[in-house]
């Protein structure tokens, strides 16, 4: 995934003050703009969910996470999830994989 999408997927994330339910402004909206579908809490943006945390954190995921798929391929236990489908989908594919 490029890095323009990670960073539309991992800024549109919104969390409830009251229930800590997570929503996704593009990928998952609550029915009502900013209000929590499950009790009407406000719901708020983690302040490391600013594009700007969120650029560090990518350039981190690049130099110290990234390499680590390389040494678990070699190993054979790589297993991949196509992350671009929705939510329910990527559940059950990671729930397969868990299965074996
Ligand atoms: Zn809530």
């Amino acid at each position: 995934m490029d890095r323009d999408r990670l960073l539309a997927r991992l800024t549109g994330r919104r969390i409830c003050r009251s229930c800590g339910a997570t929503y996704h402004v593009l990928f998952n909206p609550p029915k009502a703009e900013g209000v929590c579908d499950k009790d009407g809490g406000e719901l708020y943006q983690r302040s490391d969910d600013t594009e700007e945390k969120v650029g560090t954190r990518l350039d981190e995921y690049t130099s110290k996470t990234a390499p680590l798929l390389a040494y678990y391929e070699g190993k054979g236990l790589l297993r991949e999830v196509d992350g671009e489908k929705d939510i329910d989908a990527v559940t059950a594919d990671i729930s397969s994989l868990l299965r074996g």
